[in-house]
């Protein structure tokens, strides 16, 4: 067989006859199962999705590097933070929340903000979103919350009774969603935007010393936002709207950047801070822990194919790497296990062994077997530990986690603090310009409008007015409706 042209095979490697016509039994007989190409082609078509994502299933990625650029090492002994100037391959997976593999990119909702990075260590993944809190606290919630986001279980339409019934009654979503109504709600790209580790992660030095961390991923494009018409007109006119935008600034070698920042706590802090720094709610105002920057994150590649790099991408707060750890937060806690879950049921239980997924330091353990073990397999060697072989990987005590000290009954109980109004209020009253409160009062009262069981605006108007009275006077304006008088009193 000449090797000069490149020829059509079977997925079994078997060069292809004919490509365009079936085997049939004479011109008009029928075709004949014996055309196994045919067969093949066919059951293949019927396997190409995989189950999507049951949120952020609409996604884009890009690859890039991440170089560090101001020494954090008193902080952490991550080693592709160690030095000024390392460069660390990675990639990024923007996405949009609640909807479906292909809705539009232009609603409303939250971005996913995962970020991979390819060090020397192991990846390690930061699997954050474009607000730096979130509308739940506890992982036990969060079904019942993308319930909500979701597709009502008769009507199969979305369901804004649903949304609010749930937000009225869980006051710790206040926060998220007044960001989510402010002018952030719709960034004008995915370029336009900032990323967020929102949870609280812990970082650890080379003495043992512990650090309280949050990031905060800085546009260099600068913040810019869709105004919501716009937005709707696009999700029909160009539901990828945001994709595309991504695909061609890269095309273009305009490469959009990001600084990355930490604010820092020490590990005593955590104790007696102000609000609970486990809470992801909750920011920690700069006054309180200014940004430190780490970094720039610069996306230069376009991926060459959507489903292998993008769909079979699998991020995973659990993913750390020594000098990173996770901390106590209750929903960060629920999503070490949920993420890795999601991609064993999606994409199988080899999927760390994908390129995509595959980290470039080496990868040797104990694990064996599963559909699709397509790396050899860990060959000959034991599988199994304890074990008698000197060339077999053995575990490292200085990679242990450190140690803190944990009191108290195991109990299911709430969080201690429930201010859920105070952080809400400064981001109001003295962030937000007279325009900027205006447009969020607006976005709130379209939304709501669309409310019709009864109890539900009356009880969030009662939570907005405790972040503040002329929040809930406004959006109640707009509604054509009183606030309580009850929360008044
Ligand atoms: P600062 O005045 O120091 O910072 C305000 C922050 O708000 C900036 O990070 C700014 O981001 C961000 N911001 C501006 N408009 C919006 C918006 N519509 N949605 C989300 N973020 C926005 O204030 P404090 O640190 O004292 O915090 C005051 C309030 O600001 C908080 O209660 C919180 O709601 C909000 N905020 C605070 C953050 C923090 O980590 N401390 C992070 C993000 C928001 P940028 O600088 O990129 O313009």
């Amino acid at each position: 067989m000449s090797q000069e042209k490149k020829y059509l095979t079977t997925a079994s490697g078997a060069p292809v006859g004919d490509n365009q016509n079936s085997i049939t039994a004479g011109h008009r007989g029928p075709t004949l199962i014996q055309d196994v190409h045919l067969l093949e082609k066919l059951a293949h078509f019927n396997r190409e999705r995989v189950p999507e994502r049951v949120v952020h299933a609409k996604g884009a990625g890009a690859h890039g590097y991440f170089e560090v650029t101001n020494d954090v090492s008193k902080y952490t002994k991550a080693d592709f933070l160690s030095e000024v100037g390392k460069k660390t391959p990675m990639f990024i997976r923007f996405s949009t929340v609640a909807g479906e593999l292909g809705s539009a990119d232009t609603v409303r909702d939250p971005r996913g903000f995962a970020v991979k990075f390819y060090t020397d260590e192991g990846n390690y993944d930061l699997v954050g979103n474009n607000t730096p809190v979130f509308f739940i606290r506890d992982a036990i919630k969060f079904p019942d919350f993308i319930h909500t986001q979701k597709r009502n279980p008769q009507t199969h339409l979305k369901d804004k009774n649903a949304v609010w019934d749930f937000w009225s009654l869980s006051p710790e979503s206040l926060h998220q969603i007044t960001i989510l109504h402010s002018d952030r709600g719709i960034p004008a790209t995915l370029r336009h935007q900032n990323g967020y580790g929102s949870h609280t992660f812990k970082w650890v030095n080379k003495d043992g010393e512990a650090f309280y961390v949050k990031y905060h991923f800085k546009t260099d494009q600068g913040i810019k936002n869709l105004d919501p018409k716009v937005a709707d007109e696009l999700a029909g006119t160009n539901p990828d709207y945001h994709t595309e935008d991504l695909f061609n600034a890269i095309e273009e070698g305009n490469y959009p950047s990001w600084t990355l920042k930490v604010q820092i706590m020490p590990e005593a802090d955590a104790q007696n801070y102000r609000y609970d720094p486990f809470d992801v709610t909750k920011v920690w105002p700069h006054e309180d822990y200014p940004l430190v920057e780490v970094g720039k994150m610069v996306l230069d590649r376009n991926p060459e194919n959507y489903f292998a790099e993008v769909e079979q991408a699998a991020f995973s707060p659990g993913h750390f790497v020594p000098g990173i750890e996770a901390s106590p937060d209750k929903m960060l806690q629920g999503r070490l296990f949920a993420y890795s879950d999601a991609h064993r049921y999606r994409i199988g239980a080899n999927h760390e062994s994908l390129p995509i997924n595959r980290a470039k330091s080496p990868v040797n353990n104990y694990q064996r077997d599963g559909f699709m073990s397509h790396d050899g397999n860990g060959g000959s060697a034991p599988n199994y530990e304890p074990n008698s072989f000197s060339d077999a990987p053995k575990e490292t005590p200085e990679n242990k986690i450190s140690p803190y000290e944990v009191s108290g009954f195991a109990d299911s109980v709430p969080y201690d603090q429930d201010d859920h109004y105070s952080q809400p209020r400064a981001l109001f009253r003295d962030v937000m310009n007279d325009e900027e409160r205006e447009r969020l009062i607006q976005n709130f009262a379209d939304h709501m409008s669309a409310v019709t069981r009864e109890g539900i605006v009356d009880r969030q108007l009662e939570n907005f007015y405790k972040v503040a009275p002329e929040l809930a006077e406004g959006v109640a304006a707009k509604l054509g409706v009183e606030v309580p008088a009850s929360v008044k009193e």
